[in-house]
């Protein structure tokens, strides 16, 4: 029999969707509580005194006051565009030429791809997120390189080859034939082996020729347990672009519609310039929407409306965008999202945003029953907190009346100082300690 690991500390879970039955049933908090893990999965969860009982001979881990909750999970992300994060003064079209193409044009490198790689890794690791999904570029190169790292590393990723035909430069084009051949064949290579899964990536309507998009439909029609990834009405140029270059469709989404890319395990990056039509296709279709809120800030596009969106039946999951995106750290983008949400009037609680940011993330992506929480069989992905990583930090929640007072403060005053460690299938994959 194989050894059983128990983390002992402050411990946070989820008894279901806030949104749907209220942040206080939803949320699950032991002041002493214990994690059993075995094989790289959940074998027991809850107060200490239960959990030790029932496994007397495992070797126990004490975290004193360090908070153990679900890794986090980022459900939109460009690991390419790693190295320009942090890039000035663009909005979105102006944005992916100025900045996106010609960093993404140097991935068929694959030495390059497998650096890049790393880096992303590192800097996800170390912000206590334990899976994502991420687009790859349009070369083959670039998603060895990430699922490569991904495996070397023991986590679970999602991700995929970018196809886009048109409207880039020359040196970023496959073709409709092209992109579906070396898609097909990734989708081979890597779908579930190991913890890999692939996403089939068209990057947006407008970078695919109607050939493209057709062709992507039936990729992930013969392929149904992949995800689909794209981009759906993020700026309000791009929308007008759309229907430009698709005068026949009463829509964006309608675009997507026509080549049969909506329905369950599609998730849409952003979603913010939404018809009511659009938002309530989403929502029968069982479709996702992927919130990013600090790349719609950082990038001035506009604000998403999650709040309705939820309450209209569309699963959302929270999701870093970087490079457009500002930050690697999900604090940073519960904030963000929790600003989002104050402009348009509503105020997010903590139990919300951090659901949106680890089960929430992972049910947009299909893969609840595997990820996003701590619940007995679930991938033993998981982080560990300290909540007075900062000395604002220790004088706030010296003074928190509540634990979710405490993590309200996480939310607006954390970074990746507040990662002690990340585990990822029952394994430490980040340790703050031995990092420096
Ligand atoms: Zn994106």
């Amino acid at each position: 029999m194989t050894e059983t690991t128990i983390l002992r500390g402050r411990l946070l879970r989820f008894a279901g969707d806030p949104f749907e039955i209220g942040a206080e049933a939803a949320l699950c908090f032991d002041e002493d509580g214990a994690l059993a893990m075995r094989d790289g999965i959940i074998a027991d969860v809850g107060p200490a005194a239960m959990v030790l009982a029932d496994h007397p001979g495992a070797q126990v881990t004490h975290l004193g006051e360090s908070l153990i909750a679900p890794g986090f999970v980022d459900c939109h992300v460009h690991y390419p565009q790693t190295g320009i994060i942090a890039s000035y003064g663009a909005q979105l079209l102006e944005w992916l030429n100025t900045y996106t193409f010609p960093e993404e044009s140097r991935f068929g490198d694959r030495s390059y791809a497998q650096s890049a790689a790393q880096t992303y890794f590192d800097e996800q690791l170390r912000n206590g997120v334990t899976t994502a999904c991420s687009f790859c570029t349009i070369h083959p190169e670039s998603v060895d390189a990430y699922f490569d790292e991904a495996a070397r590393r023991g986590v679970r990723a999602m991700g995929g080859k970018v196809m886009m035909d048109r409207n880039a430069p020359n040196t970023l084009t496959d073709t409709a034939q092209a992109g579906y051949d070396d898609s097909k064949a990734l989708i081979g290579k890597w779908h579930g082996v190991g913890r890999a899964l692939y996403a089939v990536t068209p990057r947006f309507a407008p970078t695919s020729t109607e050939a493209q998009l057709a062709a992507a439909g039936a990729l992930w029609a013969e392929h149904r347990d992949c995800v689909m990834q794209t981009h759906l009405s993020e700026n309000r140029n791009e929308i007008k672009w759309v229907g430009e270059l698709f005068p026949g469709s009463f829509d964006y989404l309608g675009v997507y519609e026509k080549y049969g890319l909506v329905g369950e395990r599609a998730i849409f990056g952003h979603a913010i310039h939404l018809s009511d039509r659009e938002a309530a296709r989403l929502a029968e279709t069982g479709a996702s929407v992927a919130h990013c809120p600090t790349s719609n800030q950082f990038l001035g596009s506009g604000e998403c409306d999650v709040a309705g969106l939820m309450g209209r039946g569309v699963r959302v999951g929270l999701a870093s965008d970087v490079g457009g995106g500002s930050s690697f750290s999900m604090f940073h983008t519960m904030k963000a999202a929790y600003e989002v949400a104050q402009r348009r009037g509503v105020s997010l609680s903590p139990v919300h945003l951090w659901w949106l940011a680890t089960a929430g993330a992972a049910r947009a992506l299909g893969i609840g029953e595997k990820i996003g929480n701590l619940a007995v069989g679930l991938e033993a992905d998981a982080v560990v907190l300290d909540l007075a990583s900062t000395p604002i930090l220790r004088h706030r929640v010296a003074r928190a009346d509540c634990i979710n007072e405490a993590l309200f403060a996480q939310i607006v005053l954390a970074d990746d100082r507040a990662v002690t460690s990340t585990l990822s299938g029952g394994r430490v994959v980040y340790d703050q300690g031995e990092s420096r």
